[in-house]
């Protein structure tokens, strides 16, 4: 991904988690990044979330459960019950299931316990149904035509699948007219001025945050409501004649549901944990409604993608900050760590120490 389109993204989620108008007022919109399908992965995704269900939710942990913890911990009975009588046929052994089993008991989304030979199970809370719609928007600073008709051809997928209830591209003010008119008309188009950028002030230098105008949005296209719970349409091969498969409603609401998940665990801001927030130059950058990172090396910001151990400038935190627990605990990487990870808390009500 481009530096560009890179800041951008991190902008337009920033963006969506201060100011997405969800469908119901009381929606809670949980906000994440590069999540989807083994197919297809959006830029960013918009979960509309029944506030009280989500606080609900909070009783499984920050984390997201997996595909297989979350098959045990939905149908987990109230009360202690054999294992193979409380659960549904899995479809493949059910020693995976076991050993599903005994991950959640781990970490305490699940109670187990042995009668004889016999795994008992029990749930420490039921698990809400706490998913009311999915958006998913693709964000595009600046396209050509050629880029323009493949994202438009993305997109017809993404409407005739009908997996999320909305689809939006997000793009500059200046590439708007071109791609209202290049889009399927049932994706809404999102257009965003883009802030003039900043350099860091030695005064911000030492707080390693500098301050950036947020961007302003307004909507170009409105897009179509799309239905989740009808059967949808994926095509697996373009040509002639294009071949496809019809997506069972049932399917649907488990990809849903699995997505939802990952939003869950990871928001936006898990971009740290992929960059080095442990090298010197390693910034954040305040882009008004949530941090970006920002290199001081280079003097802009980094993608994820060059910032790693293997970039040329990369200089590691003294040992001793570590050693020392500078300033708290560890160095300014372990902060820069934990600030994002209180953010994203934040919007998890529910969750310890969410009032932090
Ligand atoms: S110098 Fe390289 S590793 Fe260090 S913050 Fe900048 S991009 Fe990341």
């Amino acid at each position: 991904m481009a530096g560009a389109e890179f800041g951008f993204e991190l902008r337009v989620c920033a963006w969506a988690e201060r100011y997405w108008e969800p469908a119901d007022a009381d929606s809670h919109a949980l906000v994440a990044r590069q999540l989807g399908t083994q197919r297809r992965r959006w830029d960013t995704i918009v979960v509309e979330a029944d506030p009280d269900a989500l606080r609900a939710r909070a009783a499984f942990g920050a984390d997201e459960l997996d595909p297989d913890l979350l098959d045990v911990v939905r149908h987990a009975p109230a009360s202690w019950t054999f294992y193979r009588d409380a659960l549904p046929d899995p479809g493949y052994p059910w020693r995976y299931v076991r050993e599903a089993i005994h991950r959640a008991s781990a970490r305490g989304v699940l109670e187990e316990r042995k009668r004889g030979n016999r795994i008992e199970i029990r749930r420490i809370a039921p698990y809400p149904d706490w998913v009311r719609r999915i958006v998913a928007i693709e964000n595009k600073p600046d396209l050509d035509a050629a880029a323009a008709r493949d994202l438009a051809d993305q997109l017809e997928r993404d409407v005739a699948l009908g997996l999320a209830d909305e689809v939006w591209v997000a793009t500059r003010a200046d590439a708007t007219r071109a791609l209202v008119t290049e889009m399927p008309s049932a994706a809404g188009v999102l257009s965003f001025d883009a802030p003039a950028s900043s350099e860091a002030s030695d005064e911000a230098e030492a707080a390693r945050a500098t301050r950036d105008p947020s961007m302003d949005a307004d909507v170009a296209w409105h897009p179509r409501a799309l239905d989740p719970d009808a059967t949808g349409v994926r095509v697996t091969e373009h040509g002639d004649p294009t071949a496809f498969e019809y997506v069972a409603p049932a399917e649907k609401r488990g990809t849903r549901r699995r997505i939802a998940e990952r939003a869950y665990g990871r928001g936006w801001r898990a971009y740290a944990d992929t960059m080095r927030p442990d090298c010197r130059a390693f910034g954040l950058r305040d882009a008004g409604d949530g941090y970006v990172p920002h290199c001081h090396a280079k003097g802009r910001e980094q993608t994820a993608a060059e910032c790693s151990g293997s970039c040329a400038e990369f200089a590691p935190e003294p040992p001793g900050w570590r050693q020392r627990g500078w300033p708290i605990e560890g160095g300014p990487g372990k902060a820069i760590q934990r600030l994002l990870d209180r953010r994203r808390r934040r919007r998890r009500p529910g969750l310890d120490g969410d009032a932090d």
